[in-house]
């Protein structure tokens, strides 16, 4: 079916401009989840390097054995205070934190309420529980209150979102979704993979950019995109809920901790973001100048103001051999079709980086309008 994916190697660190094992040099890289630029910043190597030597190489323990080493009981304060919530748990991704919440905090009598479009994590955790599943369609405010209603009858609601969608760019309305919430007595989850570091005025996310934060009770979000992109994840909360799933969270149970230099890299990157969003600006500046500019050249781009900037296609096809064209320039991005996205939906998905140059931007756009043209997506 053309969809067998396989895996390009690079042979060079993680940032704005890569080289690719087997040749290609200096390309310039618009596929990581790498939004400030931070996976191969040098105060965050530095971090890592000191807290490797200092802790060591890892625990080859589980947190509740003799995993527990002082950098990660400070790197969970400073997440929560991140977040400003109660407390924290780190996990080894954001995949654990998602399947160990859902069934953590559910039981047979409880309810739970998830947009169609939720990452696969979320829909695995939510797999796990015995709670009542209502799914309600993406972002359709009428069919989640409509699911609310419906789910009036169980003890306990909670409605679990991702607060940045990584296909389409696109945000969920918080702010409806905390107001219905409010109305049918229901808690509020957001998956923030996509949205810590760099969404809202300082970075803490969507619930900061929609002036919710205090109306959503539960985060998840990884180390593993904006916060270094080493590995890891965590949820950040209310205490008894963080102290819950410290008894009964079955990833975080029985799974070994994060390694010392993992979290001396998310350690530092948050650092750097709470001592200034000049990084965060960076982006938002280089994703407006990208969207504005595609956008002039005729390409339709999927969401609003987020650096994950899908350029709409339809047809796979397409938007494969666009995709490899791309590469043939110096323009490394991958082409997404079904069953990743909705058939007739394929599309180039760019992401910019706070790394990324003006000259970098251009140079994509301008790859973009040869190869539009020549394969017949632009006139
Ligand atoms: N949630 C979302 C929305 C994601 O995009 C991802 C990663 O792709 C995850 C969860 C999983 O994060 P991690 O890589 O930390 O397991």
């Amino acid at each position: 079916a053309g969809t067998w994916k396989s895996e390009r190697v690079i042979a060079s660190r993680q940032g704005p401009h890569l080289h690719l094992a087997g040749g290609g040099a200096g390309i310039i890289n618009f596929c990581a989840n790498n939004y400030l630029g931070l996976s191969s910043h040098p105060e965050v190597i530095r971090a890592a390097v000191e807290a490797l030597e200092k802790f060591g190489a890892g625990l080859s323990s589980v947190r509740f054995i003799c995993g527990t080493q002082s950098i990660h009981k400070d790197l969970e304060e400073k997440i929560a205070c991140f977040h400003q919530r109660e407390d924290a748990i780190l996990y080894a991704s954001c995949f654990d934190a998602n399947a160990g919440i859902f069934e953590a905090l559910l039981t047979p009598e409880d309810a739970v309420l998830s947009d169609e479009l939720n990452h696969a994590s979320i829909i695995d955790g939510i797999r796990l529980c015995k709670a009542n599943k209502y799914r309600y369609k993406h972002m359709d405010m009428q069919d989640l209150e409509a699911k609310l209603k419906e789910a009036q009858k169980h003890r306990l609601r909670l409605v679990a979102t991702d607060g940045a969608f990584s296909m389409d760019g696109d945000i969920a309305p918080l702010r409806e979704i905390c107001q219905l919430a409010h109305k049918y007595d229901a808690l509020v989850f957001i998956d923030e993979c996509h949205a810590t570091g760099f969404l809202g005025p300082n970075g803490r996310g969507t619930d900061e950019l929609l002036g919710v934060m205090d109306k959503v009770t539960i985060i998840n979000s990884t180390l593993g995109k904006a916060l270094g992109g080493a590995a890891g994840g965590y949820t950040t909360g209310p205490k008894p809920l963080i102290d819950l799933l410290r008894q009964r969270s079955r990833p975080y149970l029985f799974s070994n901790s994060l390694p010392p230099a993992v979290v001396g890299c998310a350690s530092k990157a948050l650092d750097l973001l709470m001592e200034s969003n000049a990084i965060a600006q960076s982006m938002a500046d280089k994703t407006q100048r990208f969207r504005s500019k595609m956008t002039a050249a005729g390409f339709t781009i999927s969401g609003k103001d987020h650096p994950i900037c899908p350029v709409m296609l339809g047809d796979a096809r397409l938007a494969s051999v666009m995709a490899e064209d791309m590469l043939n320039r110096g323009i490394y991005v991958i082409g997404f079709s079904y069953p990743v996205v909705p058939k007739g939906k394929a599309r180039i998905r760019v992401q910019i980086s706070a790394v990324h140059s003006d000259e970098d931007i251009d140079r994509c756009v301008e790859a973009f309008t040869q190869v539009g043209r020549k394969h017949g997506a632009l006139p």
